[in-house]
């Protein structure tokens, strides 16, 4: 087997074997195959697409190149979500407290963030002495002690994805369904869980601009989910603006704080409670999403939920006092009001453009070698379709370093102001399974 039979034959729009596929991820891994020929493999691929079977055969050889977790020592279902990736997006400290103070069992490994996205570990970091690097048998103990874990990736996880993704990234091979599809499936399946709900964003802020192509790449998933014997169901979310008001990691943790205690932001609350009723279910805990949800409502307002997120707080290490006294984290040295210079209904606000402000505070990296501000960042006070009077304060900005007027030219710039209010848009779109 060579490596350009197979890149003409996909160049070809032909059909590739499973060896075939084998044979690229494990040299690619080996590192006997250059960059130029696994370059040319994915661009060929984003032009003439895999079907089912390759998407399928691909996710498994990625995931095989690296450690695959096994849960089977943690008593009862395990659930996992994955989220595609937006800015805001503090759900999984959110949905997993949720989940496990209704008795679901949550292992999951999440990742730090890249680029205008935010990750859980950056987030989880921010709370002072909190470790997320437990080894696997501390990982499965306190899962089955507390039902919760949220660990980082073992640097061995689908090592084929970060050869790829680096890859990816810089032959402009990124947007491409069967090749998102496998990238995220290969690393939900080695990291062991028996179920996943996906909450696969469109819009803006994410890698899928409409509803349609974020429904492609959920039944993508959902089909190799399905093949691996793993009950896979996703939800379409909207990414037109950020989930919540806050932008930054510590700032993300207070309203993920605020949400569990019941007072958070409704957007944030109705995405969380839906999730979560839905892993519920899948995890056998409940038969119907309605009865779940009236579960995780209960849990919401009695402060299990809350107790769940500091039960596991201390039990990797780190100061639970915050939970009570969020004034705890991290803060930043300043802060500053944005004020509008419109009068008018607030139409549109880009996240993509606010999650690269919040980096440029420095609350997210730009290369992977990055420290990270965990006090910076950006709370919104306004929502598409907000009224707002010339002055009004828009967002305000939590920032170290002097702004300059280039940096608050595009903040402002990531809002948009009508004199007609804007048609009001689900957040949830879809549930598809
Ligand atoms: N997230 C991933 O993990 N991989 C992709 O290819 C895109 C989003």
């Amino acid at each position: 087997m060579n490596m350009i039979d197979i890149i003409s034959k996909k160049r070809d729009n032909k059909v590739l074997t499973q060896p075939e596929i084998n044979y690229w991820i494990k040299e690619m891994v080996n590192e006997s195959i250059p960059d130029y020929q696994s370059s040319a493999l994915l661009m060929a691929i984003v032009l003439n697409g895999l079907n089912d079977q390759e998407t399928s055969d691909l996710t498994i050889a990625m995931k095989d190149s690296g450690d695959v977790i096994d849960l089977s020592n943690v008593q009862g279902k395990t659930s996992d979500k994955h989220s595609t990736g937006g800015v805001g997006d503090k759900t999984s400290l959110v949905i997993a407290p949720l989940v496990a103070a209704c008795g679901g069992k949550v292992a999951k490994m999440s990742g730090k963030g890249l680029g205008h996205t935010g990750g859980t570990i950056d987030k989880l970091a921010s709370i002072e002495g909190l470790s997320t690097m437990l080894d696997n048998d501390q990982f499965i103990k306190q899962v089955n002690e507390i039902n919760l874990a949220i660990i980082e990736q073992t640097k061995n996880l689908v090592p084929a994805d970060k050869i790829l993704y680096g890859l990816r990234d810089v032959t402009a091979t990124v947007s491409s369904i069967p090749l998102i599809a496998s990238s995220i499936m290969s690393k939900k399946l080695a990291a062991g869980a028996d179920t996943i709900l996906l909450d696969v964003k469109y819009g803006d802020g994410a890698f899928m601009q409409t509803l349609d192509d974020a429904k492609a790449l959920a039944k993508a998933m959902i089909a190799i989910g399905k093949k691996n014997q793993k009950d896979t169901r996703a939800m379409i979310t909207s990414m037109d603006q950020p989930l919540g008001y806050s932008i930054g990691n510590a700032l993300e943790v207070k309203e993920a704080i605020a949400t569990l205690a019941n007072e958070g932001p409704e957007d944030l609350k109705e995405l969380c409670v839906e999730a979560a009723s839905i892993m519920l279910v899948q995890g056998d805990l409940f038969e119907d999403v309605d009865t779940a949800r009236n579960r995780v409502h209960e849990v919401l307002s009695n402060g299990e939920a809350l107790a769940k997120l500091k039960a596991m707080i201390r039990a990797q290490g780190g100061n639970e006092a915050v939970v009570d006294r969020p004034n705890l984290l991290p803060k930043s040295k300043d802060r500053t009001a944005l004020l509008s210079k419109n009068e008018g209904y607030i139409s549109r606000i880009h996240a993509q453009q606010l999650g690269l402000s919040a980096m440029a505070l420095g609350a997210g990296r730009r290369v992977k070698e990055d420290a990270i501000n965990y006090g910076v960042g950006l709370i919104l006070t306004v929502k598409v379709g907000d009224f707002v009077s010339k002055n009004d304060v828009i967002c305000m900005i939590y920032h170290d370093e002097h702004l300059d007027d280039d940096f608050l030219s595009q903040l402002y710039d990531s809002f948009e102001f009508s004199m007609e209010k804007p048609a009001s848009q689900p957040l949830i779109a879809a549930f598809l399974d």
